[in-house]
Formats: structure tokens, C-alpha cells, sequence
């Protein structure tokens, strides 16, 4: 009986001293957050620069899956419009055509640095011109036709008004501005467009990279597109967030393919292709890779766990307990499922011609969307070992490694962080990092600099986030002006 009492004593002992753990943890689980000063908007003549970015939509830049589809001189057409629109930057900075259609801009910095200092590391800021298509179909849901750059409602409305012209025309806005104003660099800017990131960059952006890796530079760091400042899309937050990416995940299509002698459907063997490629298929759905919270997902729950009601957010404070408990939840939506695990979705399924005849060969696609952390190589052969038959032949089509992830905790971070909060009105923004699940040019940047970011200094909310290789793409005036000058302190900041 004493012992009984002596267990259970401990037992309440072990309670307490847990809930007061949770407890303390949760009332100082908090953001380290510097309010700064907010920056006026830099006067300029917006209403000259809204109609430049209106007429950079109208060029249809267009990268279509098929390459004989592209049009090159819509690419020569957007090179001459960025000539013609900003002298300024065009004779202040060199440009070289990488593979005849990316652009380098190199702005060389002007410091007067005695022998003993060293020259600040360069800085990469990165954005695409060129747009998806149009979906043919949704033509007539469009409220402006998506290649006439109509400016109605203190929108732009377009193809590209998001997706990246936005950051391409604001981007060469501020540097035209910065001239004018006399600024100089006192460390070297490069800034390279894209023509072909939809496809994947492969003619651009990693060209680019290879022409700067011949050229032994290396980045202090990189800025692309790819984060926002949100508002009302988290369910429970209600402040607006700055997400910014801090890493990519990985990429890999994987061909399945079983073959079988075929012959008349009345004698059919045990297993044909068909079942044998289904077994494996069914196999690969029903072991998904382990979940895990990499750095840059747990950073981002534990920014919007602060604006969480108190049980949740007492579960974000003590994650080293409720880990499992999160994975559990998060495994239950595709979104959040996507971002803490390797995720394989079946895309293609081959097989068979006439309801009598046995087909000799069955193939279907994975495509594998890679966690950070997990590798090429070790996710192939975790799929051959869950197929586990030597008769399903797996090749690979096509993988890119996921990112690393940049330090969200550095100068870097905060500079960019800094920088939005001070040229957006809302009086208190959340910034997190974020891992994002599509790709961008960065990616090929990766070697090139230990921090690369994504972050595009606008705001978007529900209806504009539809327009994102959508119908209805749009940028509200106001929005295009923070861009502008989120880019233009940036820069600023960067003498500091
Ligand atoms: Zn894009």
C-alpha cells in the first residue's frame, strides 16, 4: 500500500513539474522581434512607372512546354522595352546576354576602402520574365484579356503581374531611381533575368550561374522570387505574415516498367505487366516516407504558433514534445503534408490497347517531391526497396537535388526581413522562413552563396493568389509601389 502512495506521489511530482515546463516554455515562447522605424515611399512618378509595368505585360514572353512553341522575339522585344525604359541603369551597369536571352547586369561598387579592409561580398538579386500560357479554355474567365496590360480598379491586371514581371520591371524601377539619385554601390550588385524559369532554367538561370562559377564569384547572398507577405490565408493568423523561402525542395520522376509475353486474354498467365506494375504502385502509396520538421518548417510554425489561441500555441513552445503529435496533424492535408515529408504522387499509367489481348508492357511515373535532407540516391533505392521485385525495372527521368537551407537566423535574413517591414504601412508583420515546394532559378545559384532567399515585396492575399499561373492575374497599384521601394532600400540598406 505504501509503495502504491509513494508511486502515485511521484507520479504528481513528475505532472507538476512537466505542466510547469510547458507552461514556462509557452509564456516565453516569443518572437526576438525589433520593431523598426517605417521609410516613406520614395517620391517618383508612379503613375509613368505603373504604365512601364502595364506595357512590360503586353509582351507575350511566353514559355511553352514545347520549344518550337516559344517565340524568340518576344524575348528581343522585352530586352529592347527595358532598354528603352530605363537609359540610366543601361549605361550604368554592364550587361551581358547569357545564352542570348538572360540577362547579367553587373553595377560594380564604388568603395573607398583603405588596404586593410576587404571588399564586401557581392550581392545576387534575381528575378524571371518570362510567363506561363494561357490555358485556352479559361480565356473568357479572364475579367481583362491576360496579354493587354489593362490598369483599371488600382490594379494591373495581366500574365506575368505577379509571376515575375512584377519583380523584374519594380526591380529595374529602383535602380534607375537609385541613379538618379546619385546613389552608388559600395559592393558589387549583380542582377540576373531569367527567360526560362517556367521550364526550369536550364537554358538561363544555370547558364548564368555557370558563367558567374567560371568567373570564381560568390555571393554574400542571393535574392529571388518566391516568398510573400500574406494576409488572411493561415487559418488563426491574423496579423500579415512575410514568408520568405529559405530552401526548395528536390525533384524526381521515376519510370516504372514490367513487361509480360503477352498473347490471347483467354489463357492469361498468374500476373500480367498490369498486375505486377499495380503491386508495385500500390506498395509505393502505401509507404510514404517518414515525416520530419526540417529547420525552415519548424521556424515557420513556431512564428505562427505565436499568434496562436493557448493550447496551440503552448503545442508550438514545446515542440521537442509534440513533434509527433504535429506530424500527425499536418500528415492529414496535402499542403502541410507536402512540407515535412518526401511525397511521391502517381502522374502516368501506361498499359494495354484491346480488351483481348494481354499487353507485353505496363509503365507508369512517380514524381518525387524531396525533402531537404533526403538525396537523390538514397530516395531511388528506399522505392526499389518498398517494390521489392526485381521484375518492376525503375529508372530514373529527371532529379534535382533539394536545396539546403539558408541560415534564417543571419544578418541576411534580418536585412531582408528589416527592409519589408520598413516600406510596408501595416503597423506589425510577422516574418517566418518557409520551405517552398516548387522550384525557382535560385536553385542553380545554391553553389554560389550559403544564403539564397526568395521573397518578392508584395502583398497577396486569397483572390490574388489564384491568379498564380491562373486566371485573373493581378497586382494592386499599391503593391507594385512597395515592390519598387522594398527593392530600393534593399539596395540602400546594403551600403550600410
Ligand atoms: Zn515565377
Amino acid at each position: 500500500m505504501r509503495s502504491i502512495f509513494k508511486l502515485l506521489k511521484l507520479l504528481i511530482i513528475l505532472l507538476v513539474l512537466l505542466s510547469s515546463v510547458l507552461l514556462y516554455r509557452t509564456f516565453q515562447f516569443q518572437q526576438d522581434k525589433v520593431n523598426y522605424d517605417k521609410i516613406n515611399l520614395i517620391s517618383m512618378d508612379y503613375e509613368a512607372a505603373v504604365k512601364r509595368f502595364a506595357q512590360s505585360l503586353q509582351i507575350k514572353t511566353i514559355s511553352y512546354q514545347n520549344p518550337e512553341d516559344r517565340d524568340p522575339n518576344a524575348i528581343i522585344e522585352f530586352h529592347q522595352f527595358l532598354l528603352q525604359s530605363f537609359p540610366r541603369l543601361h549605361q550604368q551597369l554592364e550587361l551581358t546576354k547569357i545564352n542570348q536571352y538572360s540577362l547579367l547586369y553587373h553595377w560594380k561598387g564604388e568603395s573607398d576602402l583603405n588596404q586593410h579592409q576587404t571588399k564586401p561580398k557581392p550581392i545576387l538579386l534575381m528575378a524571371h520574365f518570362d510567363v506561363v500560357p494561357i490555358n485556352p479554355s479559361t480565356l473568357d474567365q479572364w475579367q481583362y484579356p491576360p496579354f493587354d496590360g489593362v490598369v483599371a480598379e488600382q490594379t494591373i491586371w495581366g500574365r506575368g503581374a505577379l509571376d515575375d514581371k512584377s519583380a523584374v520591371v519594380s526591380l529595374m524601377e529602383a535602380v534607375e531611381q537609385l541613379i538618379s539619385s546619385g546613389f552608388k554601390p559600395n559592393r558589387d550588385i549583380y542582377i540576373s533575368l531569367g527567360h526560362d524559369e517556367e521550364v526550369g532554367g536550364l537554358e538561363g538561370a544555370a547558364k548564368t550561374a555557370e558563367y558567374l562559377k567560371s568567373k570564381a564569384v560568390e555571393f554574400e547572398f542571393v535574392l529571388d522570387e518566391g516568398g510573400f507577405l500574406t494576409q488572411d490565408i493561415i487559418k488563426g493568423v491574423k496579423l500579415p505574415i512575410g514568408v520568405i523561402g529559405v530552401a526548395e525542395k528536390g525533384y524526381l520522376s521515376l519510370k516504372l516498367t514490367t513487361q509480360s509475353a503477352g498473347g490471347h486474354s483467354s489463357v492469361p498467365p498468374d500476373i500480367t505487366s498490369i498486375g505486377r506494375l499495380s503491386r508495385a504502385l500500390v506498395a509505393i502509396e502505401e509507404h510514404p516516407f517518414k515525416p520530419r520538421l526540417v529547420a525552415a518548417t519548424r521556424g515557420l510554425l513556431q512564428t505562427l504558433g505565436l499568434q496562436m489561441p493557448f493550447a496551440k500555441r503552448l503545442v508550438m513552445a514545446n515542440l521537442w514534445l509534440f513533434e509527433p503529435f504535429v506530424l500527425q496533424q499536418m500528415s492529414h492535408s496535402p499542403l502541410t503534408n507536402a512540407s515535412i515529408r518526401t511525397t511521391q504522387a502517381l502522374t502516368v499509367f501506361n498499359a494495354g490497347s484491346k480488351e483481348n489481348v494481354l499487353p507485353t508492357e505496363a509503365s507508369a511515373i512517380v514524381n518525387l517531391r524531396l525533402l531537404p535532407g533526403d538525396n537523390l540516391k538514397q530516395v531511388l533505392s528506399q522505392v526499389v526497396t518498398t517494390i521489392n521485385d526485381p521484375l518492376v525495372k525503375v529508372e530514373s527521368l529527371r532529379g534535382i537535388e533539394a536545396t539546403s537551407i539558408s541560415d534564417f537566423e543571419s544578418y541576411n535574413f534580418e536585412l531582408l526581413s528589416k527592409t519589408l517591414q520598413q516600406v510596408s504601412p501595416e503597423a506589425d508583420i510577422l516574418i517566418a522562413p518557409n520551405l517552398l515546394s516548387g522550384g525557382t532559378d535560385s536553385k542553380h545559384f545554391i553553389s554560389l552563396s550559403e544564403n539564397v532567399y526568395r521573397l518578392n515585396g508584395v502583398k497577396v492575399d486569397k483572390t490574388s493568389f489564384s491568379g498564380f499561373h491562373g486566371i485573373n492575374e493581378h497586382l494592386a497599384i499599391d503593391e507594385y509601389k512597395r515592390s519598387i521601394n522594398f527593392y530600393y532600400q534593399l539596395i540602400r540598406h546594403l551600403n550600410d
